[in-house]
C-alpha cells in the first residue's frame, strides 16, 4: 500500500521534539513514502507566550533547514508548513506570518481554550478537575469553528483534542462538530486524520468516527498525520488511519502545494 502523505511532522524548534529533519526524510524513504510535510509550531507575536514553539527570530532558520532537507532528499516530495495556534484575535498576524514565505499549508490547531491554559499540556493536566467536560468542549470547539471560519488554514489540526487525556462530556457533541464541520466545508478547510492520539490515554485517532462520518457527508476533505515529534512516529498506525478513512467511506485525501489543493486517490 502506497502511504499517504504525512504531513503533521515537528522539529526540535519548538523545544519539546527530538531527531533531525533529515532524519524524519529517512525514515520516511524507509517507509516507502512519497512525501511528507515539517508543520512545526509556528511562533507567536511575543517569544514568551510559552515555552514549546520556535521563536519568532528562528523562523527563517526553520525554512532554511526544510530546504537544506529538500537538498538532501531529492526524490522525496517535502512541504514547507506551520502548525499554527489559532487564538481569536490573532488573525493579522497569522496573516503576516502567511506573508513571509512560500508556505505549502498552514494547519490550524487550537490549544489554547483560555489564556494560560493549553489543554493537551500534561504540565497542567490537573486543571481538567476544576473544569466541566462539556463547558471545556464548547469552548474549544467555538475557537475551532473561528479557525475554521478564519479561511487562514488548509488544514485543521487534530479535531478533537480535548479527549487526549481521556475525559469526555457525557453531553450530546453533536451540534457542535456539526458547527465546525459547516464552517470547514464552507471555506474549504479540510482535517486531519491525527494519529498521535492513539499514543495517549484516549487511545483512539483524532478525530472520532462520528466526527468522521460529519465531514464525508459534508464533502470535508482529509488529510493524514502522525503529529511526530520523534523520527520513530512518523507514519505511526497510518495503515489503521487509512483503514478508518475507507471505512467511513473517503475515496480520496489532499496534497496541498503553495495552499493550492489536490485530491489523490486513496
Ligand atoms: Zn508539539
Ligand atoms: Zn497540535
Amino acid at each position: 500500500m502506497l502511504l499517504p502523505a504525512d504531513y503533521h511532522l515537528h522539529t526540535p524548534l519548538c523545544r519539546h521534539a527530538t531527531g533531525a529533519p533529515g532524519e524524519y526524510a529517512a525514515r520516511a524513504v524507509a517507509l516507502g513514502m512519497t512525501e511528507i510535510g515539517f508543520s512545526d509550531h509556528s511562533p507567536m507575536p511575543h517569544d514568551d507566550f510559552d515555552d514549546w514553539r520556535m521563536r519568532f527570530d528562528q523562523l527563517d532558520g526553520y525554512v532554511d533547514l526544510v530546504s537544506q532537507v529538500r537538498r538532501d532528499f531529492p526524490a522525496l516530495t517535502i512541504r514547507l508548513a506551520l502548525e499554527v495556534d489559532y487564538l481569536p484575535g490573532c488573525e493579522d498576524w497569522i496573516r503576516e506570518l502567511a506573508a513571509r514565505h512560500p508556505w505549502d499549508y498552514f494547519i490550524g490547531s487550537v490549544h489554547y481554550v483560555a489564556d494560560g491554559w493549553d489543554l493537551d499540556n500534561p504540565r497542567k493536566v490537573s486543571l481538567w478537575q476544576s473544569r466541566d467536560a462539556f463547558e471545556v468542549w464548547s469552548d474549544y470547539f467555538r475557537r475551532l469553528t473561528l479557525a475554521a471560519d478564519s479561511g487562514l488554514f488548509e488544514i485543521l489540526g487534530h479535531v478533537d483534542l480535548p479527549k487526549k487525556f481521556g475525559s469526555r462530556p457525557s453531553q450530546d457533541c453533536a451540534l457542535l462538530y456539526d458547527r465546525l464541520l459547516a464552517a470547514a466545508a464552507r471555506r474549504g478547510a479540510a482535517i486531519e486524520l491525527n494519529t498521535a492520539g492513539l499514543r495517549k490515554d484516549c487511545q483512539e485517532i483524532y478525530p472520532a468516527r462520528q466526527i468522521l462520518d460529519g465531514a464525508l457527508a459534508r464533502g470535508v476533505a482529509i488529510t493524514f498525520g502522525s503529529d511526530a515529534h520523534a523520527p520513530g512516529d512518523l507514519g505511526a498506525d497510518f495503515g489503521a488511519a487509512v483503514e478508518l478513512a475507507r471505512a467511513v467511506g473517503y475515496r480520496s485525501w489532499c496534497r496541498f502545494a503553495q495552499r493550492r489543493r489536490q485530491e489523490v486517490p486513496l
